[in-house]
């Protein structure tokens, strides 16, 4: 049976450090004795809770860049995380793919050296894809060509000890819109079915799929019953102490 993981993603919050202590100790009630569980602050946050948490809880930078240490201004190395006792990175958010009219910084192919370079380093990693709302109301079908196409140039990195994917559907990110159980479980299913036929079946039954999209204390009960649903990439409650309900709703 796959581990549940649950990630707060942190996104650009909070103001203060003040704040932050309120977010840490948040996390640091969740209880991973069933249930992997992981944080992203910001890169500007990510020393300051490097060593904060007692109870396994994984501090991962929302990114990094592909090259590794040098002259990259406003970028963050593998190489600088490691020596914070880094371990885990999330990449490929769709606020950083491009959607929200935020610039295109990511590429299906920038992203698939980023997971190389990742696993080069015996790092581990959360690889988020998602569609847009133009593609899910042309159907499951488009969904999951979309689908294939953002994990194409990745497949073959696809170690299920290594990786972890977050399926996040743009049109659910901080809108309140959470795709239904049944919906979200036959994309699940699709994702694992593409990994089953482009890599092989026992990578597709071992890999972690996560859900994102506004995920809640009060969907998550629903949501976690779905047998292709290993958890929750959390966003806006993350940042509120419903967080430890939605960890406590998946154990
Ligand atoms: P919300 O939970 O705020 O919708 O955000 C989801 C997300 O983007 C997590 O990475």
């Amino acid at each position: 049976a796959r581990r549940p993981i649950v990630g707060g993603n942190w996104k650009c919050n909070p103001k203060s450090k003040k704040d932050l202590d309120g977010l840490i100790a948040n996390i640091q009630a969740c209880d991973t004795s069933k249930c992997d569980v992981y944080v992203c602050p910001s890169m500007l946050h990510i020393d300051y809770c490097s060593d904060k948490f007692t109870n396994g809880a994984m501090v991962t930078p929302q990114n990094c860049n592909f090259t590794g240490c040098g002259a990259f201004t406003g970028e963050s190395a593998v190489e600088q995380m490691q020596d914070m006792g880094i371990t885990n990175v999330l990449i490929g958010h769709s606020e950083r793919r491009g959607e929200f009219n935020i610039t295109p910084m990511e590429t299906n192919s920038s992203l698939a050296d980023k997971l190389r370079y990742i696993l080069d380093a015996g790092m581990t990693c959360v690889f988020c894809i998602g569609e847009p709302k133009s593609i899910r109301e042309q159907g499951l079908q488009a969904v999951l060509l979309e689908m294939d196409k953002q994990l194409t140039l990745v497949y073959r990195m696809l170690d299920p000890e290594k990786v972890v994917i977050a399926y996040e559907p743009v049109w659910a990110i901080g809108t309140g819109l959470t795709a239904t159980p049944e919906d979200a479980q036959a994309t699940h299913a699709g994702i694992r079915k593409l990994i089953s036929d482009r890599v092989s079946p026992s990578v597709a039954d071992a890999i972690r799929i996560q859900y994102g999209g506004s995920a809640s204390a009060k969907n998550a009960p629903e949501l976690s019953k779905m047998p292709d649903i290993d958890g929750f990439l959390v966003g806006g409650a993350s940042l509120k102490p419903e967080f430890k309900e939605i960890v406590d709703a998946i154990s």
